[in-house]
């Protein structure tokens, strides 16, 4: 079309290099095995952790709030889209995590974005992780404080930026407490101790480890037992919770100023009944049923293992996101695509998403999945990893 001759040009590129992808498309809902163009493959690319995306009690609950509630609720929060279920599961959600309140953003996301674009200005100083997630980075870009970006899990660096930034009114520094695409954990207790002596604030993103770590999967706070020392934890409702959204726990006076001014809760509208419900019924789960959490971990050191003892490169991972390292951005499509081909849902990321030439296949297990499924899948990725050269 005129006027996009520019973007055309780019993908043109794009395809020409083996990268341009169109999106996969599930025709079943979302379990460890899917259907995908009329076949059923086992699913490696979810971030559904505990299989709860499908639970029946949250499916149930969900049924229920709309019956009562209706699909929508028409407004934003701070208008007329607060209705008490927001309320109650804010509170829930607060004391699960043992912070004195929480409030929900519409995403992980925005999340994010709300808060750091926020509580800053041009007196601070954000002090962020190489490698942070990408909501991250942008709400850094539009907070007005300056910004320290040290190298990934680098406490030499990050002890440097807290040297350099004295002069600062605050200093905050965030990082995912699991690393994305990497699967590695943050040095939380490291960190803490860094702020802790430098005076700065901590903020934890703990979208990969709400749900999967910390008793009931209370996240790396709990984890590491640092209860009162993080001053902010963002976490999301999207993945191991299994339906959509994204937190912050915190001080109250955080929720207060946030509702006031996080431009993404203030000019968005609130989630559907639905939504609301399933994420409070989720919670409930986390604690009535805390082998799910178990499971996944057991399934995770399995599939690791027998990864690596097929001779594939997992990198650093210490969580159930498990990166098969390829290297080279087209090498990685083409053996998710034959991963495909061999029954098994595997999606390969490559730049932007990852640095150039660490592009890879990244699976994550999760509690839905039996041994047969994982065997099965293990069976496949030696036959596409032997055929492409990889092993
Ligand atoms: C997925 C993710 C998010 C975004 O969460 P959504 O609820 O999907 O918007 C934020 N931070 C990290 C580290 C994530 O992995």
């Amino acid at each position: 079309m005129k006027g996009f001759e520019h973007l055309e040009r780019e993908i043109r590129d794009w395809r020409d290099k083996g990268v341009f992808r169109s999106l996969t498309e599930l025709e079943s809902d979302q379990g460890s095995i899917v259907t995908i163009g009329g076949r059923e493959v086992i699913q490696l690319s979810s971030n559904n952790y505990l299989g709860l995306t499908t639970h029946p009690r949250l499916k149930e609950t969900a049924l229920k709030a709309v019956e009562a509630y209706g699909a929508g609720t028409g407004s934003v929060r701070t208008i007329a889209g607060t209705f008490t279920m927001h309320e109650v599961f804010e509170k829930k959600l607060a004391q699960f995590k043992h912070t004195e309140a929480a409030l929900v953003f519409q995403s992980g996301f925005t999340a994010n974005v709300g808060v750091l674009a926020t509580i800053l200005n041009e007196e601070d100083v954000v002090i962020s992780d190489a490698l942070n997630h990408a909501s991250i980075i942008d709400g850094i870009r539009l907070t007005k404080a300056g910004r320290r970006i040290y190298n990934h899990v680098d406490l030499d660096d990050l002890k440097k930026a807290l040297e350099e930034t004295q002069g600062a009114r605050r200093r905050l520094v965030v990082t995912d407490g699991v690393f994305s695409m990497d699967g590695d954990i943050a040095p939380l207790p490291e960190i803490v101790e860094l702020c802790e002596r430098y005076d700065a604030i901590v903020m934890v993103d703990d979208a990969h480890a709400s749900g999967v770590m910390g008793k009931n999967g209370r996240g790396t706070v709990d984890h590491f037992d640092l209860h009162g020392r993080v001053h902010i934890q963002v976490g999301t409702l999207s993945k191991a919770i299994g339906v959509l959204g994204g937190y912050v726990a915190g001080p109250q006076v955080l929720r207060d100023y946030l509702i006031h001014r996080a431009r993404p809760f203030l000019f968005s509208t609130s989630h559907p009944p639905a939504v609301m419900a399933a994420c409070s019924e989720a919670i409930d789960v986390l604690m009535d049923e805390p082998e799910r959490i178990d499971r996944l971990w057991e399934n995770t050191r399995f599939f690791k293992e027998e990864l690596n003892r097929l001779g594939f490169d997992t990198g650093k991972s210490d969580t159930p996101i498990t990166p098969v390292m390829v290297g080279d951005d087209a090498l990685a499509m083409q053996f998710s695509d034959e991963l495909l081909e061999e029954g098994v849902y595997a999606q390969g990321i490559a730049f932007p998403t990852v640095p150039r030439n660490q592009a890879r296949v990244r699976t994550i297990v999760t509690a839905a999945h039996s041994k047969e499924e994982l065997e099965q899948a293990l069976r496949a990725f030696e036959r596409a990893g032997k055929k492409l050269g990889i092993i």
